[in-house]
This record gives C-alpha cells, sequence and structure tokens, in this order.
C-alpha cells in the first residue's frame, strides 16, 4: 500500500475511535456498528486476544469498563485486534489475572494492582495508599509526575506493561453492622479490605481480609466477615450490602482514588507495530477517564437510593478515629518503603507528589468546595 493510502487510513481509523468514543458516552454496549455493510477498516492481520478480569462478567463500572476498554480496542484498530473479555473465574480466578497475563495465557488482563502485592508488594501504590492522592492527583502522578515509568520498572521483569484503564474515584469506608465510635471498635473485626487499608487495619487489632468482589455478599450474610467495603454507592448498591450491613460509612481514607489496572502481555505489546501501540495506550487512557466520569455520575444517584429507598444509616467516622488511622497509614506505608527496595523507589516519588499537590489541592479543589458550600450546602 502506498505511504499517502496508509496515512489516510490510518486516519480514518482515528475517526473511527473517535466515534466510537463519543458513542461510547451515551451507550457502552456497542461502539462499533455491527450493521451489515458496516465500513470496518481492517489493514492487515487479525488478532484475536483474550482479557481476562477481576470482575463478575459485566458487572458495573468495572466489568463494563473492562468490556469498554475491549470494545474501544477492536473499534480504534478498525477490527486487527478483536478482544474477548473474560469475567472473574471463567478462564482464570480473580487473583490469577496478573500470572494469566504474565504468562500469556490472555494477552489483556483487567483488574488493580493491590491485588498482586504477593507479587511485589511496591505494586498498591499504583492503586491507592491511604491518604494518599486523590483521582485527580493519581492521575497527575501517573501521567505527569513520573508514576508511570516506575510503574513499568515494576512490572517489567514479570514481562507486563501495565497502564490505568479506569479510575472509580474516592471511595466509600465500608459497611458495618456496629458503630464505630473509637478506634477500638475495630480490634477484632473481620473485615474485607484490599492493599495497604488491610495492614492498617490488622495493626489496629482487626482482622482483614481479602476476597474478589463476586465472593462478599455471601461472606457477610453468613457472618463469615463482619464487615466489607467495596467500592462506593454505584458499585455497592449493585451488589445488594443493604441487605445484609446497617451502616454505611464515610470517608473511604484507605482508597481516596483507586486506579484500574490494564494489563498488557509485554513481548506482545512490544511486538505491536508503532500505530497500534498508541491505539492500544489511547484506548487505556480513554477507558481511565471514561471510568471516572461513569462513577462521578451514578454514585450521587445511587447514593439516593440506599438513603431513600433502603434506609441506609450513613455515618462519618469521627475526627478521631480519622486521626489515628492516618497516623498509622503512615507507618505501614513507612514501613513498606523501609523494607523493599523498589517500594522505597516508588514510595519516594509518591510522597514528594503528595507533598506538591497538597499545597494546590488545599486552595484549588478543596478552597473551591468550600466556597460553593457557602452558598449551595
Ligand atoms: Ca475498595
Amino acid at each position: 500500500m502506498e505511504r499517502r493510502t496508509l496515512v489516510k487510513a490510518a486516519a480514518a481509523s482515528v475517526a473511527l475511535g473517535a466515534a466510537a468514543v463519543l458513542a461510547g458516552c451515551e451507550k457502552k454496549e456497542s461502539p462499533v456498528s455491527t450493521e451489515p455493510g458496516a465500513p470496518m477498516l481492517n489493514l492487515g492481520k487479525t488478532q484475536q486476544w483474550k482479557m481476562v478480569t477481576a470482575w463478575p462478567k459485566n458487572f458495573p463500572g468495572l466489568g463494563t469498563g473492562a468490556n469498554y476498554l475491549a470494545q474501544l480496542i477492536e473499534s480504534m484498530t478498525g477490527g486487527r485486534i478483536k478482544v474477548k473479555v473474560y469475567g472473574a473465574g471463567e478462564l482464570v480466578p480473580a487473583f490469577e489475572v496478573f500470572d494469566a497475563v504474565a504468562k500469556g495465557t490472555a494477552e489483556l488482563g483487567h483488574g488493580a494492582a493491590y491485588y498482586w502485592k504477593g507479587k511485589t508488594e511496591a505494586a498498591q501504590f499504583f492503586t491507592t495508599v491511604p491518604f494518599g492522592l486523590n483521582a485527580q492527583e493519581m492521575s497527575g502522578w501517573i501521567h505527569y509526575g513520573g508514576g508511570q515509568q516506575l510503574w513499568d520498572e515494576l512490572y517489567a521483569p514479570f514481562g507486563l506493561k501495565p497502564f490505568g484503564a479506569g479510575n472509580t474515584g474516592v471511595q466509600m469506608g465500608g459497611w458495618f453492622n456496629k458503630e464505630i465510635k473509637s478506634i477500638a471498635d475495630l480490634k477484632g473485626l473481620k473485615m474485607r479490605m484490599p492493599g495497604l487499608g488491610a495492614e492498617v487495619l490488622e495493626r489496629l487489632g482487626a482482622t482483614p481480609v481479602n476476597l474478589p468482589g463476586g465472593e462478599i455478599f455471601q461472606s457477610l450474610q453468613s457472618g463469615a466477615i463482619d464487615a466489607t467495603e467495596w467500592v462506593g454507592p454505584y458499585n455497592d448498591l449493585a451488589f445488594g450490602f443493604y441487605k445484609v450491613a446497617k451502616y454505611y460509612y464515610w470517608p473511604g481514607w484507605h482508597e481516596p482514588g483507586s486506579v484500574m489496572e490494564g494489563l498488557v502481555n509485554k513481548k506482545v505489546f512490544e511486538a505491536l507495530s508503532p500505530d497500534l501501540q498508541a491505539i492500544i495506550t489511547a484506548a487505556m487512557r480513554t477507558a481511565y477517564e471514561d471510568m471516572l466520569a461513569e462513577f462521578t455520575a451514578r454514585n450521587s444517584s445511587a447514593l439516593k437510593t440506599l438513603v431513600g429507598e433502603h434506609k441506609v444509616q450513613l455515618k462519618r467516622f469521627p475526627d478521631e478515629v480519622l486521626k489515628q488511622l492516618g497516623q498509622v497509614s503512615k507507618e505501614v506505608v513507612e514501613g513498606l518503603a523501609a523494607k523493599d527496595p523498589a517500594a522505597k523507589k516508588i514510595y519516594e516519588s509518591f510522597e514528594a507528589f503528595r507533598k506538591s499537590a497538597l499545597s494546590w489541592t488545599q486552595i484549588g479543589e478543596e478552597g473551591y468546595s468550600l466556597a460553593r458550600a457557602l452558598t449551595f450546602g
């Protein structure tokens, strides 16, 4: 094919991708036209990829976010890469996504980096840190603060290329059947929580357990666990936790802006032509921003349903509890940096970014929120 034709075809492919992005705002199910005779660019060999995920198939926000990413890749490549999405347990269990993509069982994965702390504890920085960066700041650190490079370095020995492929925004503190009035109320509590937040709970005498999303409801219902966190109103309503827990606590101190992760097998990624690599990168970025927009839009209406229809009692953790959680969180994160050289390097970058972000966030986002509350409550 002549160069001019190729350039034109590539431009058409980008336009097709942009149309898919716009279509995705309204209706995520079908960014690719499936009408007979609809134009479909196919420049070369078609690759059939598998995407394994840590979510129940089609689970609102997370599972559908993975579907959206797969559809974007397919439409933006003009069908050169087709992706079949597997829910947790369909091809591999939720917590084996990392290994499956590393080994090449699947070309792609969608999950969260803190699920792989058994592989490398430093991975946790790339999902969230208790009292760490909010969603906007995480995006800043990963894309403009050196985070992506550190993430690439950390995952390269495993044969993986990581991307941010979603963000839930700030999460909720969790579901409880007893009130948390002081830090002592956490003692003895068996609570589902992943990541660094789990270590904070453990230091405070609770027993954290990590369960994939699909197993939480039953565990809470049967009394195998006393409390749980999951994500926020939109996702927690979908799982129906209000049926088995009375109190819904805020804020989500342990997950202030959790990044969902898109994994690509490194050899597969590196074998792609530069245009396909650019498309995969852009699709991940689009999926990242799209998920944050969806959670932002849907959390507020879900919260209304939880409180209005299901009579969930919203509670805020007392300041004293939050202060102590903050102090222990600091010790846990510093402890991780002290024992693992990879974690230390990432911690230093993350901490420097947090310090620098604070000054702007306080007068920027927080300053604005306080100003808005003066008139609009
Ligand atoms: Ca969570």
